[in-house]
Parts: C-alpha cells; sequence; structure tokens
C-alpha cells in the first residue's frame, strides 16, 4: 500500500545549527525519490526523520493523511536500510527475512506457515532462491543488501526508506544492484526514499530527485528537470560536471574574459556565474559567436576523446568532447560554440554555486 509523505516547514537542530531547515517536500505514492546532496546536506536527517528515529524540533510530517509527527518508530510500518547491511549474523538468511514478522506481538504475528510463504516469495523477488539457509557471511556484499531488502519488505511497509544502501559495494555491483532496485519498485511499488550522494545513481534510478542543501531542499523535479533546467546557481554546479565561470551579463551578451557573446541572459545582469558541462559545447569554426580557446590537454576518456581548454588567462579549464575526426594537440586554437545557457546572477548570497 503506496502513501503520500507529506513534510511541512520540518526542522531539526543539532547543537544550534539546522539540520533540516523547515523543509517543504511532497512525495507522491508510489514515487521512488532520491534525495542527494553534498555531504552534511541533511539527507540522513531527513529520513531518519521519515522513520521517527529522530523528533524534529518544528513542522509536522503526514503519511497520506495522516498526522505521523509524533508517532512511534515501530507504529509508522516504515521499512530500512543501511548502507551497512544490519544483518543478524547468527540468523539464517530465511529467519533475517522473517524477523520482523517473528517478533511482532501475538495478535497481528502471522501463523509459522504463512511467514514462510512470505519468505518464500521475497527471496524469489530478491533472486536468492536457494540460499535462505545461509547465513551472511556466506554471502557477497551486493547478496547481503538484498537480504537487507527482503527484511524490510516482509513487514508491508508503507514507506521504503534507503540510506547508501549500496555505498560500500563496488561500482559493477552498485550498477547491476541499481537496475535491479528499479525493477523491484517497479513490481512493487513502495512510496521510497532514496539517500545518495552519488549524482548518476539518483539521476539514473528516481522518477524525480530533491537536490537538498545546508538542510534546505533547493530543487525537486524529474532527472531531465535536474540535468536541464536547474533551478538555482546550486543545482547547476552539484549536478553534471559543470564548471563555473565567472562572466559579466548585460541584456542578450555575456563577456567570457575578453570575449563578448550573444546568448539569451533572461533577467540576469552584472557579475554572473555561467554554468559549462562538457556537452554543452560544439567545436565550430571561427565566426560570431564562436569562442576561441586555447587547448590544454588532450585525453581519453573511455570510447570518446576530450580536451581541457581556456577562454582566457585566469579562468578553469572546461571540457570539451571532441569529434572523432579531431587532430587538435595541446597549444592549438580551438573554436567552440555554446549549446545551453545556464548562468544565474552572481549577487544573490549563499547562492553562488559552490558545493
Ligand atoms: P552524508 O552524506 O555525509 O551522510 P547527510 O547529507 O546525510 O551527510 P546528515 O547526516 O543528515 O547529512 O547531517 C546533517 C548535519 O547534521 C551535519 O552537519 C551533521 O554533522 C549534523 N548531525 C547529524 N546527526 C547529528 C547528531 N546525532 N548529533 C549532532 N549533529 C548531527
Amino acid at each position: 500500500m503506496a502513501v503520500a509523505i507529506t513534510a511541512q516547514g520540518l526542522g531539526k537542530v543539532f547543537n544550534g545549527t539546522a539540520a533540516v531547515d523547515r523543509l517543504d517536500l511532497a512525495v507522491e505514492p508510489g514515487e521512488l525519490l532520491a534525495l542527494l546532496g553534498p555531504s552534511g546536506s541533511g539527507k540522513t536527517t531527513l529520513l531518519r526523520l521519515v522513520a521517527g528515529l529522530e523528533a524534529p524540533d518544528a513542522g509536522r510530517l503526514l503519511f497520506g493523511e495522516e498526522d505521523a509527527t509524533r508517532l512511534a518508530a515501530r507504529q509508522r510500518r516504515v521499512g530500512f536500510v543501511f548502507q551497512h547491511y544490519a544483518l543478524f549474523k547468527h540468523l539464517t538468511v530465511a529467519d533475517n527475512i522473517a524477523y520482523g514478522l517473528r517478533v511482532r506481538p501475538r495478535r497481528t504475528r502471522p501463523p509459522e506457515a504463512e511467514i514462510q510463504r512470505r519468505v518464500g516469495e521475497l527471496l524469489d523477488l530478491v533472486q536468492l532462491n536457494g540460499l535462505g539457509k545461509r547465513r551472511p557471511a556466506q554471502l557477497s556484499g551486493g547478496q547481503r543488501q538484498r537480504v537487507a531488502l527482503a527484511r524490510a519488505l516482509a513487514v508491508e511497509p508503507r514507506v521504503l526508506l534507503l540510506d547508501e544502501p549500496f555505498g560500500a559495494l563496488d561500482a559493477q555491483v552498485r550498477r547491476d544492484l541499481r537496475r535491479w532496485l528499479r525493477d523491484i519498485h517497479e513490481r512493487t511499488g513502495h512510496t521510497t526514499l532514496f539517500v545518495t550522494h552519488d549524482q548518476e545513481e539518483a539521476l539514473e534510478l528516481a522518477d524525480r530527485v530533491a537536490i537538498l542543501n545546508r538542510g534546505r531542499l533547493e530543487q525537486i523535479g524529474t532527472p531531465d528537470d535536474i540535468l536541464d533546467r536547474p533551478a538555482t546557481a546550486f543545482v547547476a554546479g552539484f549536478v553534471g560536471e559543470a564548471v563555473r565561470l565567472a562572466v559579466e551579463a548585460a541584456p542578450g551578451t555575456i563577456r567570457i574574459g575578453a570575449q563578448p557573446i550573444s546568448i539569451p541572459t533572461g533577467d540576469v545582469s552584472g557579475p554572473a556565474a555561467l554554468f559549462i558541462r562538457p556537452r554543452d559545447l560544439l567545436v565550430c569554426d571561427d565566426g560570431p559567436d564562436a569562442l576561441s580557446a586555447r587547448v590544454i590537454a588532450v585525453r581519453r576518456t573511455g570510447p570518446a576523446r576530450r580536451a581541457d581548454i581556456s577562454f582566457g588567462p585566469g579562468l578553469p579549464a572546461v571540457e570539451v568532447e571532441l569529434p572523432a575526426t579531431s587532430s587538435v594537440r595541446k597549444g592549438d586554437t580551438l573554436h567552440v560554440r555554446l549549446t545551453a545557457v545556464r548562468l544565474f546572477s552572481s549577487s544573490r548570497r549563499g547562492d553562488d554555486g559552490r558545493q
């Protein structure tokens, strides 16, 4: 049963500092929402508030229509999976999965045959059939996390909370588990909050992504919204390998170093920050609105070649993808065109795109 989760002005202060700062957030029923943000931005605290492991200092939390703000953790019916699989070492995989059902008070505890049936179903779901009798020590890290998820699902939670569940695993296993989790989510449909600081993971896995910064919500949107239409300079700088260039804006033009180019500037003028990603630059011939840049280095990154280029002295290098036929070398001059504009005024304090 999927429920909406709504935070209204939710706040939590530790030692005088807001870890979660009067946050408003609406998670839709059945949605997989990733919470993404730098270290210390409040992701885990928010998750613990939803789980009932922390009590808020301000605001309200709703599960569907129900006010869950003061509800005890065990009454919330949330499933929780942590980065470090907190499995019981002395119990078998099957007994770990059954644990949450067996510790229920007698009147709500299912009969043993029903528990066995449910464990069998869950072993199937997480693709661990045949491993029910093993102990956690006899499993790989990825398998243990699958057991942890099965255990969280066993109690039929209303909400699933995952805190960096794949954080301790190597890159290939992480990628496999991401796809697997997406598949499980589509089959079970729990409202899921997924904490990560890996943007690739968030953007690939989630229906929507919430970007947190210093306990506040910077933006919530689909992966496309976040990547293509960042709402703040912080978001533009945080996702998508962007480089921030300080520029000077006037209506319809910006100056990068000594080079003016015409671009849509919206209502931005004066000192501004332009965020450039490798895909935003297209190598071209010299001409109007082409920027000229010096090639600092040429690198191979997987199947593609990229160059680090600079638009002028003192400006940070930006990356550009090179056409397969390009023969540019370090020290050459290259012309590029800007194909996407992410421009923010620099004058707003605290919105400077730094992490
Ligand atoms: P990370 O990605 O590093 O896990 P996070 O985004 O999950 O970070 P939180 O763990 O929620 O961030 O921490 C937010 C802020 O609250 C940090 O400044 C942290 O030091 C502080 N904090 C969190 N838990 C406590 C606590 N129990 N006591 C005191 N301060 C805390």
